[in-house]
């Protein structure tokens, strides 16, 4: 079945017209597999944080179909095209089959699992031996299966007393995390998905929601559609395919919306629109370690009036002042955001900024009013931010700097009291920095395990970050050869998630499990079994005693040893034991601290949020308290309105550098391609990258739509074909991410400068110049390495 782009969108289209008429996806995926199958078995996609429920179709035990699971909460059985054609990456005749080892001549050679394993433990012994504890990182994914991310970090953190774990949520989430924590006490979202459909505004930030959350979109399109009143209202420099349906389009230049929040705060105060009883009960005023009153947030915002404004950001004044009216008076707003307020250099402010507006307009802890962050991943909620699988964390998202966190996880893992190192290690960006060869005395770490991530492709300012991975120890794990298999020294296949089973928890907190649906394809396996397989030849078995060949077996003992590790905590999912959520259609969502509890829709709301009455927690709250922010470290249980001064991105165009690139996904796509490309259909859609521009910057160059155009900023340069839109501003480029060729991977012209707090890179923002360097030419090579033994060139 080929489909074209075009195609594509107008299945996306139909399929919307079907969802708003009630006519159910699902049957139409299930007609298109036209697939007769033996079995169904109940799972979550494996592409993106909407976390749909899916079930499996197998037939003579090959994965051959899948359809949207009905009963799940999220997705209510629709999904989009990645979600129903992901079986078919499994059966790519490029898939890992067996461990490689690369040989002193460079190529590599098939090793039996034992060899392999036992190399990679041995180089890991000799390393720390010569250079240290910390000598060996870890490099995880929020792709990776709650699991896995746990058994690791366990491995890591309570195994070689090191700190150097990160995952690639660092460069995707780690924002929204400062921006919670700093603001409510606690990471991730109060409310849920379940909100969109009671929202009376939907303000839509930083986050193209039609391309990258579609099922997410579509209860957006499907609740305005059936609500004409509800109102949409989008900020993002870019006019998408979500802008499109807003009411109000608000459009911004990269990095400069924080003057765009603070001028609604502006507009809300100056009108009265605001909640002083709620700001009043439930928040204090802040800049960190001092508290003020009122009237100096009211200084703080009055400098941001919206002429002001839109001098700063380019989003005209009315617009903001409509935007700031229509949210505080809708009765029930709700925020959504992604990468756009995440991936910058002020990701933290921004989203104390998003959640500032609730705050003084009373927008949280009821139905329809949330401030609420979509996830990219899967399972970067469930699988690193819960289980604390970052340098700075224990499980239970809990600071490793804390002694008596440390204390806590210490007994629950049996290991003697002050095995786990108290310093935290370094962040992503700091790892990769820090990573180089034994020969290379400034680069303290010497190896690096990867497990379902593509860093030699996803690190932005790539050409300062590529040696350290080709001159350390380098073991990957993966279902194909990537950019980062090209460096590695050691290769270990890694069976797909339906072929190994295990949990995933979403956007909305909700953990679902995956069952395995069928054997991994070759030699492949799960990670959880590599991991423990790496911990037995490391003397560490009674760490991790979960070395069996049955994922399933396996899964369920790591699983239970979280839960156990996280079970006082206000994240508890004690409830959701591995055989509740096994037979579970919907999953759970945290906290959920007993067996038969139904999990928790809204936090810090008595009589929804269950942390009101678990002992631990109970006896800090006020027992007349309806509303208490318990996680907050002042213990007065309010949140947190940021006093926040005005900071643009770390690079704005000048006169070399006159435009903006700002860069993300397409639907098709999932992030660097090395799954989705081998799916026939969706590389056909869409295969290479190109850089986006405005007619009126193309007309002043003399390009025309499909010329060949050269994109170049301080660190690195690209070639691409134009595509001339309307539907980006005046001097903002933008170009997608998932290309592997070469001269079309942007990473190496993105800007690796980090948040201050949460380290996050600030991949959406930087300057750039550009020049056309020749007519169409056709760009329809190679898009994925397929040979182990090609070279990162
Ligand atoms: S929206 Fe996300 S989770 Fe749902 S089917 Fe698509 S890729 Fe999968």
């Amino acid at each position: 079945m080929a489909i074209s782009r075009r195609n594509f969108i107008k299945l996306s289209v139909a399929a919307s017209a079907a969802a708003a008429a009630g006519i159910s996806f699902p049957e139409r995926a299930e007609a298109a597999a036209g697939a007769e199958v033996d079995k169904w078995v109940k799972g979550a996609c494996r592409f993106c944080g909407t976390g749909c429920g899916v079930y499996v179709g197998v037939k003579d035990g090959k994965a051959v179909a899948i359809k949207g699971n009905p009963d799940a909460k999220t997705n209510f059985g629709f999904l989009c095209v990645k979600g129903f054609l992901a079986y078919k990456c499994m059966y790519h005749p490029d898939r890992l089959k067996y461990p490689m080892i690369r040989q002193s001549d460079g190529n590599f050679k098939r090793a039996s699992w034992d060899d392999a394993l036992d190399h990679v433990a041995a180089k890991f012994k000799e390393l720390r031996y010569k250079y240290g504890k910390d000598a060996v990182a870890y490099y995880g994914s929020g792709q990776c299966t709650t699991e896995e991310s746990y058994t690791f970090n366990k491995l890591w953190k309570g195994g070689f007393q090191s700190n150097m774990v990160e995952g690639n949520p660092r460069l995707c989430m780690a924002s929204a995390v400062g921006g919670y924590i700093s603001t409510f006490g606690s990471d991730e979202p109060i409310g849920s998905y379940s909100d969109i459909e009671k929202s009376k505004c939907l303000f839509i930030v930083g986050s193209n929601m039609s391309e990258c959350h579609p099922i997410i979109f579509r209860r957006v399109m499907r609740h305005k559609m059936k609500n004409p009143d509800v109102k949409v209202i989008v900020c993002e420099p870019r006019r998408t395919n979500t802008a499109k349906i807003a009411d109000l389009w608000l459009p911004v230049d990269p990095g400069t919306d924080l003057a765009v929040f603070h001028s609604m705060a502006h507009v809300i105060i100056k009108k009265g629109i605001h909640d002083p009883e709620f700001i009043k009960n439930y928040a204090r005023i802040t800049a960190g370690k001092e508290n003020f009153d009122f009237d100096k947030y009211k200084e703080l915002v009055d400098q941001f009036d919206p002429k002001t404004a839109e001098k700063l950001s380019r989003c005209p004044a009315e617009d903001i002042e409509k935007a700031a009216e229509w949210f505080a008076t809708s009765g029930a707003s709700m925020s959504l955001w992604t990468m756009g307020l995440n991936q910058r250099m002020r990701g933290v402010w921004a989203n104390n900024l998003v959640h500032n507006l609730h705050i003084i307009t009373g927008n949280l802890c009821r139905s329809g009013a949330d401030s609420f962050s979509l996830t990219g991943q899967p399972n970067a909620c469930g699988g690193v931010r819960e289980t604390g699988s970052l340098a700075h964390l224990l499980p239970g998202t809990r600071p490793v700097a804390s002694e008596a966190v440390r204390t806590e996880v210490e007994e629950a893992w049996g290991i003697p009291k002050g095995t786990i190192n108290p310093k935290p290690g370094f962040h992503t960006m700091k790892m990769f920095d820090n990573l180089g060869g034994e020969d290379d005395s400034s680069k303290p770490i010497k190896a690096m395990l990867t497990s379902t991530t593509n860093p030699a492709q996803s690190l932005p300012n790539l050409d300062k970050y590529i040696p350290g991975m080709r001159d350390s120890f380098l073991v990957v794990l993966d279902m194909f050869p990537t950019r980062t298999t090209q460096l590695a020294d050691v290769i270990l296949p890694a069976a797909f998630l339906y072929e190994k089973g295990g949990v995933y928890g979403c956007s909305e907190r909700r953990s679902q499990l995956t069952e395995k649906a069928v054997e991994p394809v070759g030699e492949a396996k799960p990670d959880v079994w590599i991991a423990a397989q790496i911990a037995k030849r490391m003397g560490l078995s009674e760490l991790i005693p979960w070395n069996m060949d049955d994922s399933m077996a396996a899964n369920k003992m790591a699983w239970t040893d979280y839960i156990t590790v996280t079970k006082d905590t206000e994240h508890t999912l004690w409830g959701a034991q591995f055989d509740i959520l096994k037979k579970s259609k919907e999953g759970l969502q945290w906290p959920c601290p007993y067996p038969g509890h139904p999990g928790t829709e809204r936090r810090y709301v008595r009589g929804l949020d269950p942390v009101f009455e678990m002992p631990g927690h109970k006896e800090h709250i006020p027992s007349d308290a309806s509303i208490y922010f318990y996680a907050d470290k002042k213990g007065d249980g309010k949140s947190n309105i940021w006093l926040r001064p005005y900071k643009g991105p770390g690079e704005v165009p000048d006169q070399q550098y006159p435009f903006y690139l700002t860069t993300g996904r397409v639907i098709e796509q999932w992030h660097t391609g090395t799954m989705t490309m081998r799916i026939p259909e969706i590389a056909r859609a869409h295969p290479n990258a190109y850089i986006e521009l405005h007619p009126e910057d193309a007309s002043k160059l003399g390009i025309s739509s499909g010329d060949m155009v050269e994109v170049e900023s301080r660190r690195g340069k690209n070639t691409l074909p134009a595509r001339i839109t309307k539907g980006t501003l005046p001097g903002v480029l933008f170009v997608p991410w998932h290309d592997q060729v070469m001269e079309r991977m942007i990473n190496f012209v993105c800007n690796d400068v980090v948040d201050p707090g949460s380290k996050e890179p600030e991949f959406k923002i930087a300057a750039v110049k550009i020049k056309r360097v020749s007519g169409p030419k056709d760009v329809a090579d190679k898009f994925y390495i397929s040979d182990v033994n090609s070279t990162y060139a």
